[in-house]
């Protein structure tokens, strides 16, 4: 159960204005809010221990070393990674992707196949066409259906041994698609290759289990689950991550540097060159000690109804279609829409002018709204803090709105 009045309270943003209208805070795809407990993780570390880490004898320091080791293995525990070194800080989401991508650059050779899905957000694209380019290795699409779902019959076909890599998130941002990531890593490791899956989207509704799945990478963002920007992580199995070579080189990620030759410190330093974002990462823990108090099955049961309710409501208005599986259960708590002769981006306009705040445009998906032969959608995305009172004044909104624009 969600006790929502109490959860509400921890968010202070919650209460601000938008054009003189109550916030209605619906892009938690884009980024998530940010507890009042997460804050004051973050203020503490300002005011009472900020300090490089690793590295100095003196007491802030060790307390900073001590806070931000904490995190990691907090993110170990959470994704039930094996070892906590086989959890890389990052930046993000993207800077995670770009490490293993680069890292492949080696491991590579030309006409060797990589997968990718057609549901991929442009960070779990762009860097492998990258890599393609770099090693002359060949990039294949897992196609999607109408449904918005992905075409596995299809994907069986594409795999074969000259397959290497297979990269797909678990929920789709743009439609909120929960991916058979199960079924997908099965089946590539019967041809040898390995997995990488991108859990930005499903990280605040999703608990992955990481050894159940036996996927290689998992990486996501802490923005996505109440954490702040700019702080990420990469799991990745230890035999990976030790073949994989290092993306940066500086500080902190060497055993000895000389200039005939330099070692390269253990996992996870190895990876993690130049002084972290630490108090980031601390932060990170933080905001997964947060909804882990919560609890992820009150969670998604919770957002469940909200998405439910907020679908029934939004196929009453004349010529909206939403974009993705019909089922809900196949679904995060994300809508993807549109109404006939509507633009998306004027939808948006009119509904910030009513508080209201909603993604629009091709969500760093393209290839989806290809698919669709649309220049985007407009995208409510739904978190544990949102309520059905707030689902009715978008939809009021949405009506609103159509009825100006068409
Ligand atoms: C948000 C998101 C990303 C990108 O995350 P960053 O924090 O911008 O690096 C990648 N994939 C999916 C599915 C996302 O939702």
């Amino acid at each position: 159960m969600i006790a929502i009045e109490n959860i509400r309270k921890d968010f202070p943003i919650l209460n601000r204005t938008v054009n003189g209208q109550p916030l209605v805070y619906f892009d938690n795809a884009a980024t998530s809010q940010t507890p009042q407990q997460v804050i004051d993780v973050i203020v503490d570390y300002y005011q009472n221990y900020n300090a490089n880490i690793h590295r100095g004898v003196h007491s802030l320091s060790q307390e900073a070393t001590d806070k931000y080791e904490e995190a990691r293995i907090k993110i170990q525990k959470h994704f039930n990674a094996a070892k906590s070194y086989e959890i890389i800080f990052t930046s993000g989401t993207t800077h995670s992707i770009n490490l293993v991508a680069n890292g492949f650059t080696s491991l590579l050779q030309a006409e060797d196949e990589i997968i990718v899905s057609a549901l991929e957000h442009h960070s779990n694209i762009v860097p492998w066409q990258m890599l393609c380019e770099r090693t002359g290795a060949i990039l294949k699409v897992i196609p999607m259906t109408t449904e918005g779902t992905l075409d596995l019959a299809t994907y069986e076909t594409l795999l074969s041994e000259k397959t290497k890599l297979v990269f797909c998130n678990h929920v789709s941002n743009a439609l909120g698609t929960i991916n058979p990531i199960e079924a997908i890593i099965t089946k590539a490791h019967k041809v040898g290759a390995a997995v990488l899956v991108d859990g930005a989207q499903a990280a605040p509704h999703i608990k992955a289990d990481v050894q159940a799945l036996d996927v290689d990478f998992y990486v996501t963002s802490a923005h996505k689950m109440c954490g702040p920007t700019g702080v990420g992580m990469l799991y990745g199995k230890e035999s990976w991550l030790k073949k994989l070579p290092p993306y940066q080189g500086g500080g902190e990620m060497i055993a000895e540097v000389t200039f005939e030759k330099t070692t390269y410190a253990d996992l996870p330093h190895k990876f993690e060159a130049g002084t972290p974002n630490i108090c980031g990462g601390i932060a990170f823990g933080a905001a997964i000690d947060y909804m882990n108090q919560i609890g992820f099955d009150a969670i998604a049961s919770y957002e469940h109804e909200l998405l439910d309710y907020a679908t029934e409501k939004l196929a009453t208005i004349d010529g909206l279609r939403i974009y993705g599986p019909k089922e809900t259960n196949l679904k995060a708590s994300v809508i993807s829409f549109n109404i006939e002769g509507v633009h998306p981006y004027d939808m948006g306009v009119i509904l910030d002018k009513l508080g209201i705040a909603v993604r629009t445009g091709h969500h760093c998906a393209q290839p989806i709204m290809d698919f669709y032969c649309i220049p985007g959608t407009v995208r409510a995305s739904f978190a544990f803090y949102n309520t059905k009172a707030e689902i009715d004044t978008l939809v009021a909104g949405v009506e609103r709105a159509a009825n100006m624009l068409r």
